[in-house]
């Protein structure tokens, strides 16, 4: 499928007079829309929520935005967990989806009234000294081991990976909080990342059902939440076909109905901790081509570098580049396009074909809705950008400023030399 940005150049132009590029720009309509189709996919389930990973894109004015359909946050640490209380996130709003878990942050949670979803079975006991007594709801997070593999070929690897309960664990686990007064319980987990295909919800959500039902006949526990987690992945290539979530939605509710409902469990909750999918292809970093370099390749130089995207430099990420009012120029040139680190990975394509870039040329680099801002860093001294707001009436909020050399330099307010830098 065609690339379309969903701001044009005339737009981007008029933008430019009040906030300079780089910045990553949402688009308030597409998370609109996409917010109420998960909403509504899921309808079939009365207890159903999302939890949206505040990892993701942790900016207050989208979280309220999704909070209007009902998304809660999926916390993972003290300030996420900070965030969302401050945004009017109550109680059971937020699920603790943590792992190597302070001590601090496990204690806040709890004040928080947030929904508990342990990594290991030792934090059982962590959790206890910590509180003197259990919360009434647990959730625990689930490794089955092995290798998660779905019919088109997608896998990942939970054998590798440091997160959940084994399946003794899991099992053992549940007794023991049971004999520990916790009454409600849930399961969790996230066993395949990205996933471009309407399967992964539906195989994952079998296999936690028909582990549900086991644990009720072996431990007497009945879980009233099933946590999908994250991991429903977006389209970063053009080739690639987007999932569909009212097919995942309905494919969720066959297991369900399959294995749940004749197991006495059609009152189970299905909850999902989607990051990706819910803010990924709504969010775009705009940065304008200031140089361009002619050696053994041809090289682009942009004004913003892996400090405002960090994914193509650090897991070699595909980010589809348009070149804004050059939309259906033919792309016959193959540019390396690359930000001022002083890293060669700093490139955000490698041996790309696009039109004729010229210096002043503004680029849109798609799908960095999640994941993006988000996981900004000061390499370099560089700063973080901004983030602003596309909203359904054309207009634009500044939703986070650009940093400044004061915020970089904040933390050395110990020393004498912050009076020269601060002025
Ligand atoms: C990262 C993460 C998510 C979100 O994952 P996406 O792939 O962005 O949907 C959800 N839950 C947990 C525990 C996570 O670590």
């Amino acid at each position: 499928m065609k690339k379309i940005p969903f701001v044009t150049k005339e737009k981007i132009e008029e933008i430019t007079k009040t906030y300079p590029t780089p910045f990553h720009i949402y688009d308030e309509k597409g998370i609109r829309e996409n917010a109420r189709a998960v909403k509504e996919a899921f309808s079939w389930n009365k207890g159903f929520k999302e939890y949206f990973a505040v990892k993701a894109t942790p900016n207050p004015f989208l979280i309220n935005i999704l909070h209007e359909y009902g998304c809660g946050c999926d916390c993972s640490s003290m300030t996420e967990l900070m965030l969302s209380d401050a945004v009017g996130m109550k109680g059971s709003d937020i699920m603790f989806s943590s792992n190597d878990t302070p001590a601090e942050d496990y204690a806040y949670a709890a004040k928080l009234g947030a929904i508990i979803n342990l990594d290991d079975i030792t934090h059982i006991d962590f959790l206890e000294n910590i509180l003197g007594k259990l919360p009434e709801t647990m959730s625990c997070r689930y490794n089955p081991g092995g290798i998660f593999q779905m019919s088109n070929g997608i896998m990942d690897n939970p054998g590798d990976s440091k997160y959940g309960f084994t399946t003794e664990q899991l099992f053992e686990g549940f007794g023991i909080l049971k004999e520990k007064g916790v009454k409600n319980f849930g399961i969790h987990a996230f066993l395949a990342s990205n996933t471009v295909t309407n399967e992964y919800y539906p195989q994952l959500a079998g296999q936690l059902f028909e582990l549900a039902v086991k644990l009720k006949e072996e431990t007497g526990v009945k879980v009233s939440f099933i946590n999908l987690s994250g991991g429903v992945g977006i389209p970063y290539t053009p080739e690639q076909e987007p999932n569909d979530i009212r097919v995942i939605g309905d494919g969720v509710r066959e297991v369900y109905e399959e294995i749940l409902v004749p197991a006495g469990m059609g009152d189970v909750a299905i909850y999902t901790e989607m990051g990706r999918f819910m803010m990924g292809p709504y969010g775009a970093l705009v940065t304008q081509a200031i140089h361009e370099k002619h050696t053994y390749k041809e090289y682009i130089g942009v004004d913003a570098c892996a400090v405002n995207l960090m994914r193509p430099a650090m897991y070699g990420a595909y980010h589809h580049i348009t070149v804004l009012g050059k939309e259906e120029a033919p792309c016959g040139h193959k540019y390396d396009v690359t930000g001022s680190l002083c890293e060669n990975n700093d490139k955000f394509a490698i041996d790309r074909m696009l039109p004729e870039i010229e210096k002043g040329d503004y680029l849109v680099i798609h799908d960095t809705g999640a994941h993006g801002h988000a996981m900004g860093y000061n390499y370099n001294g560089k700063l973080r950008s901004a983030e602003l707001l596309l909203k359904e009436d054309g207009s634009v909020q500044l939703i986070r400023r650009a940093e400044t050399p004061k915020d970089y330099f904040s933390t050395l307010d110990c020393f004498e030399v912050f009076e020269k830098l601060s002025d």
